[in-house]
């Protein structure tokens, strides 16, 4: 060895050197190591360092060794392309590990060229990347997985109405949502990372949450709230909302996540249902208290009566007293009824019938003439009949003088109705020869008795004559000069006027006199309520007015009280309906928008209780106004058919449980109040649809002669016994009756029709067969001008 030049050994050396390095440097890295043909389809070397399997011996096997099958194309173009341009080899690819598994591994090779630039050998490291690969695999997955959820996430919290967002622990937004950004009325560029203050919240509402969030971090636990405050667009709003914290995975606090749910709606309906529940209760209360006032009133109107029938039954008793005996003849039977002691005084028996023409046979044939001339005077002429003749009794056969005086009762159109009197045995005073002013003492006596005050007013002279009974309603002392102006003056100033009219019309008119109006005493000064009926009467070839006048203050102050009572309620009751009407029409507003057919249902059933009850109330203001003088009559031309055409579209948009026929009708011009009358057709038609089946027909027509126009509304129901027919337009008349219990109504409807057509000087009526039906009419006079 030593004679080898000193060049060569050392070259030796060198690369004995160097190969020992690599060696070491080899064994050092724990890569795979190993060596190729030029071509790669040898493997003359690998060492697999447990990864790969070693390859002692050159083998043409290592791809389907080493390489996984489905990088088998990749690994394959890649070496192509290294082998054609001679250059690196690097490629990540998936290998079959020494174990059998698939694992990952990032080879590296480089070419080894001679000096004429061919490839030798490839020498190469391949380095075990599975777990970073899975690692990567696995974080890819996760974040594909998270990618999602985040974008499920996204579409949640963007299409929320509630309001989502996240603080971090400085309080400020590190997430909103847009319901939030909306509601800011800002980007998300322009909130992110701001503070409450920063976004524009007040610093009372920012220094709260900050608060909160304090809280929340040191507790770990959630906070709740409510708060109002202004929104962007829709204004100020009150919302519910929740803090949670956000722990990270040590348990600490991280950030916290909010939401907040706009419940401004929520609790309006809340409040409205609460006020709506209250107002509910106060006016069923307020019409329980009414009712119950109402029923007083009734009973105290009942003892009312009762006085006025004890005052007919003292009259009665008065009568009686006198021994008068009474007759009575009808108008359209021409039927003469007579009490006991008249037949007795015709010498009849008091269980037989006497007729008119037997009453006459018994007069002495002399005066038989002059007594039916009278008779038939006073009826056809409305002649005055006091007469004075001797009749010999029937069976007694004893004579007696009998003095009959009558009244005749004629209805407007002056025919006559009715025809009574009183029939007095005046033998004694007559043979005696005495004053026949006598009986007609007694008669005031009588009326005396019955507490009526009388009066007489010439014709012609004007001289007014009285009782002491009415010099006593007027506060005079019995002893005291009443004049006919002194009287006059003590009535109440609001009814003087009226007063004076309405004697000046019986004057002139002939007119019956009716009249209700209050005294105030002269020394007493007390108020006293009177009735005062009179009318033009004929006495020995003289015309008087001449009248009673009986006291009614009682009745008339329970009147009172009770209207203005009637009128207060109904009045005070028209506004919490009016809201309670307002609040289910907002919520009948709030509820059409949504699906919720019950509620929808159960508000339109509320809605029509709240119209009835209206409609009830509004009757009773009406009464109420009736009653105090305050109803005007506000007269304008229409024509009645236009009227009746708006109350058939209003009939068939609401009735559909009857069916109702309007008959064509022409045009007629009337002069009137249209809304009363279209009230009192309302009412009307009201009355035919409670009172008759469902299903059956109501016939609604108009006609009219040379004055009237007639409205009439036939129904197929259940009718009106007559008896009843004679109160039904009295006010508060119900008819008794079972199923009455289950329709509703006061009894003032067809009182208010009856004042509404009377103040139009017309006239309502009913024709009606009990279970054939009703047919209700009312008279209105065509065009004619009317106070
Ligand atoms: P209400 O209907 O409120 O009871 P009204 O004054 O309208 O009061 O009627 C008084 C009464 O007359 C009723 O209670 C009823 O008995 C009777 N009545 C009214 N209209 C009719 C009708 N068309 N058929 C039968 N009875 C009727």
């Amino acid at each position: 060895m030593t004679n080898f030049p000193d060049k060569y050994t050392s070259e030796n050396q060198r690369v004995a050197e160097t190969e020992a390095r690599l060696k070491a440097l080899i064994e050092a890295t724990s890569d795979v190591v190993y060596s190729l043909s030029p071509d790669w389809s040898e493997m003359r070397e690998l060492d697999g360092r447990g990864f790969l399997k070693d390859a002692d011996a050159p083998t043409t096997n290592w791809r389907t060794d080493n390489v996984y099958p489905d990088d088998l194309d990749l690994v394959n173009a890649t070496i192509e392309e290294c082998i054609r341009e001679k250059k690196i080899f690097q490629l990540e690819h998936r290998v079959v590990r020494a174990d059998g598994r698939p694992g990952w591994t990032f080879s590296k090779a480089i070419p080894i060229l001679d000096e004429q630039g061919n490839i030798i050998e490839w020498f190469g490291t391949a380095k075990d990347i599975t777990q970073r690969k899975e690692a990567e695999e696995a974080l890819s997955k996760a974040r594909a997985r998270s990618d999602q959820q985040k974008r499920l996430y996204e579409t949640i919290a963007s299409s929320t109405p509630d309001l989502l967002y996240v603080f971090d622990l400085e309080y400020r937004f590190t997430y909103a949502n847009q319901a939030l950004l909306d509601m800011w009325g800002r980007t998300w560029e322009e909130s992110i990372g701001k503070g409450l203050l920063e976004i524009g919240y007040e610093p009372w509402h920012a220094e709260m949450h900050e608060r909160e969030i304090d809280e929340i971090i040191k507790t770990k636990l959630p906070v709740r709230g409510d708060v109002s405050f202004p929104h962007a667009t829709l204004g100020t709003r009150v919302y519910d909302y929740i803090f949670t914290p956000v722990l990270n995975e040590y348990g600490e606090v991280e950030a916290i996540a909010g939401a907040t749910r706009d419940v401004t709606d929520r609790k309006k309906w809340e409040e409205s249902l609460k006020e709506l529940n209250k107002e509910l209760a106060g006016t069923n209360r307020e019409l329980a208290a009414t009712l119950k006032e109402i029923a007083k009133v009734n009973d105290e109107l009942i003892k009312a009566n009762e006085k006025i029938e004890e005052g007919q039954i003292a009259f009665r008793l008065a009568v009686d007293a006198a021994n008068f005996g009474t007759w009575f003849i009808h108008s359209n039977t021409r039927e003469f009824i007579t009490d006991a002691r008249s037949k007795e005084l015709f010498g009849y028996d008091e269980d037989e019938t006497l007729s008119l023409e037997q009453s006459l046979a018994q007069i002495t044939d002399e005066y038989r003439p002059y007594v039916t001339a009278k008779f038939e005077n006073a009826i056809y002429n409305n002649g005055d009949y006091d007469v004075t003749y001797p009749v010999i009794g029937f069976h007694d056969q004893r004579l007696r003088w009998l003095r009959a005086i009558g009244n005749l009762k004629a209805d407007s159109s002056g025919t006559f109705s009715a025809f009574t009197g009183v029939l007095m045995d005046i033998t004694d005073q007559y043979l005696a020869g005495a004053d026949i002013r006598r009986a007609e003492e007694s008669l005031r006596m009588a009326v005396d008795a019955a507490g009526l005050g009388t009066f007489q007013i010439g014709v012609d002279d004007r001289v007014f004559t009285y009782s002491p009974k009415l010099k006593e309603f007027f506060g005079f002392y019995p002893d005291e000069f009443m004049s006919y102006e002194a009287a006059v003056s003590q009535v109440h100033p609001d009814f003087r006027d009226l007063l004076a009219a309405n004697v000046e019309r019986a004057f002139s008119e002939n007119a019956r006199f009716d009249m209700e109006y209050p005294i105030i005493g002269f020394h007493d000064e007390k108020l006293r309520w009177v009735r005062a009926i009179g009318e033009i009467q004929q006495k020995e070839g003289k015309e008087y007015f001449t009248g009673v006048i009986h006291e009614i203050t009682e009745k008339k102050l329970d009147e009172i009280r009770k209207n203005d009572f009637i009128g207060i309620v109904s009045h005070e009751l028209k506004t919490p309906l009016t809201s309670i009407k307002t609040y289910i029409q907002l919520m009948q507003a709030k509820f059409s928008t949504t699906e919720d057919d019950f509620l929808s249902k159960i508000l339109e059933k509320a809605d029509l209780q709240i119209n009835k009850m209206t409609t009830m109330i509004n009757g009773f203001l009406d009464i109420s106004r009736l009653e105090s003088g305050k109803i005007h009559i506000n007269r304008q031309l229409f024509d009645l058919s236009d009227l009746l055409k708006a109350a058939e579209e209003e009939t068939t948009a609401t009735v559909d449980s009857h069916i109702t026929v309007f008959a064509p009708i022409r045009s007629v011009q009337v002069n009137a109040d249209r809304d009363k009358i279209e009230q009192v057709i309302h009412n009307l038609i009201s009355n035919a649809v409670k009172y008759s089946p469902a299903g059956s027909t109501i016939r609604i027509s108009c006609t009219s002669d040379d004055t009237f126009a007639y409205v009439s509304v036939k129904d197929q129901g259940k009718g009106i016994k007559p008896e009843d027919i004679a109160h039904i337009f009295d006010r508060y008349y119900r008819v008794e009756g079972e199923e009455m219990q289950s329709i509703s109504g006061f009894g003032i409807g067809l009182y208010l029709c009856s004042e509404i057509i009377n103040h139009h000087h017309g006239s309502v009526w009913v024709e009606s067969e009990v279970g054939a039906g009703s047919d209700f009419i009312f008279s209105l006079p065509l065009d004619t001008e009317m106070d």
